[in-house]
């Protein structure tokens, strides 16, 4: 079986967000980028999964501009066999991901797609649903643990009641949660042998897909600043204050 893992970059986790001062987005001039943590997360699992005899080949897809290859190194330093590097604007909507994800399953037959359950910079937490929906295969959202065995993936979904455990056929789409496995570091031998895997380079165009955006960006504005807060001498003191200041007791 082959398992296709798209992997996103992103502004590193670590990174305190600009908002650019016209308002028309994040600012990511001179910003570290990563890959999408989520998907380092499905990256280990489809690593797994082959180092368990469940896979024979992992392909990573990055959609975006050139730099996307960097994302797609460390994911074949990881583990990954080969990556597939849709050259695109860098701000591609789930929509369109989805469509040229569909494209790159119609040309690589693989068994599984594994992918994060979202991308942290615009958090919209739709490509892996589209992506199922588009191709007609059983998806399973969420998952913080997984077990593959006669074409069937049991897995277990984090949802606000607790836990649920629910089995898919394959193929399907799963996409993963932060507790299913703590993604490996690269090694820097790895890190050498990925500079040698192949990453094909494909447009939109080549997948019959239209990149351009559907949704509108109205605004981006940062939340309003925290006020300070002030030490009281006394529980009367804050009982007053509840009572006066804030007028919620
Ligand atoms: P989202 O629906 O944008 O929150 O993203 C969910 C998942 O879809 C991500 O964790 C990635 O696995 C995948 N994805 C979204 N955008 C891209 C992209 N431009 N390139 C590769 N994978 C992507």
């Amino acid at each position: 079986m082959r398992i296709l893992v798209p992997v996103k970059r992103v502004v590193d986790y670590n990174v305190k967000i600009r908002v650019k001062a016209d308002g028309s987005g994040v600012d990511t001039a001179n910003v570290k980028m990563s890959m999408n943590p989520f998907d380092e997360i499905a990256c280990e699992q489809a690593i797994r999964l082959k180092e368990a005899g469940h896979a024979e080949e992992i392909v990573a897809v990055s959609i975006g501009e050139a730099k996307c290859q960097e994302t797609l190194r460390t994911a074949l330093a990881m583990g990954a066999d080969r990556g597939i590097h849709v050259e695109a604007p860098a701000d591609v909507q789930p929509l369109a991901v989805a469509k040229m994800l569909r494209a790159i399953v119609g040309r690589e037959q693989p068994g599984l797609v594994v992918m994060g359950k979202q991308a942290i910079d615009d958090d919209s937490n739709q490509t892996g649903q589209m992506l199922a929906a588009l191709l007609g295969w059983a998806q399973a959202t969420f998952i913080s643990k997984l077990e593959l065995a006669d074409g069937r993936a049991v897995v277990a979904r984090e949802v606000d009641e607790g836990l649920e455990r629910i089995e898919v056929t394959l193929p399907a789409v799963l996409t993963v949660d932060l507790r299913l496995n703590e993604p490996r570091y690269a090694s820097l031998p790895n890190i050498m042998k990925a500079k040698k895997k192949p990453i094909d380079v494909l447009t939109p165009g080549d997948l019959g897909v239209d990149p351009a955006p559907r949704l509108l960006y109205l605004k981006v504005e940062e939340p309003p600043r925290r006020q300070a807060g002030v030490k009281l001498g006394s529980v009367d003191e804050l009982v007053t204050k509840l009572k006066q200041d804030a007028g919620v007791i």
